[in-house]
């Protein structure tokens, strides 16, 4: 998707601390974070939000969960909250599917 933010930070043309990206997935730290530690994963298919999810999917979904771990473990957080906002009512700004994983410090109550 040429005029999505996400898509451009992927493909290089907008800057992101990266962390991590294999074949189907980038991974980088939120540019106003909410915690210690902040990251963004996306999947590199541009998906709207869970309610753009097709039976497809389902393989990338199960993926993108098993790569959830892997980040917090390579940046050393014990315990974290993984967030995904769907739809503007959600709370969603960035309309290409992510999960925000926060830990880094003691979060607070949710
Ligand atoms: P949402 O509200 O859609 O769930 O979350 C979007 C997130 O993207 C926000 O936490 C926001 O700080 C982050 N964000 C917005 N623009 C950029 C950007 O250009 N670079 C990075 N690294 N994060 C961004
Ligand atoms: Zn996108």
């Amino acid at each position: 998707m040429t005029d999505c933010l996400f898509c451009k930070i992927v493909a290089g043309e907008i800057p992101s601390q990266t962390v991590f990206e294999d074949d189907d997935f980038f991974a980088f730290r939120d540019i106003s974070p909410k915690a210690d530690t902040h990251l963004l994963l996306i999947p590199k298919k541009h998906i709207v939000n869970l309610d753009d999810l097709q039976p497809e999917d389902e393989a990338l979904m199960g993926k993108m969960m098993l790569t959830v771990p892997k980040l917090a473990k390579q940046e050393n957080l014990e315990g974290y909250r993984t967030i995904t906002n769907t739809g503007a009512k959600g709370g969603q700004e960035v309309f290409h599917m992510h999960f925000h994983i926060l830990g880094g410090s003691e979060l607070p109550g949710f």
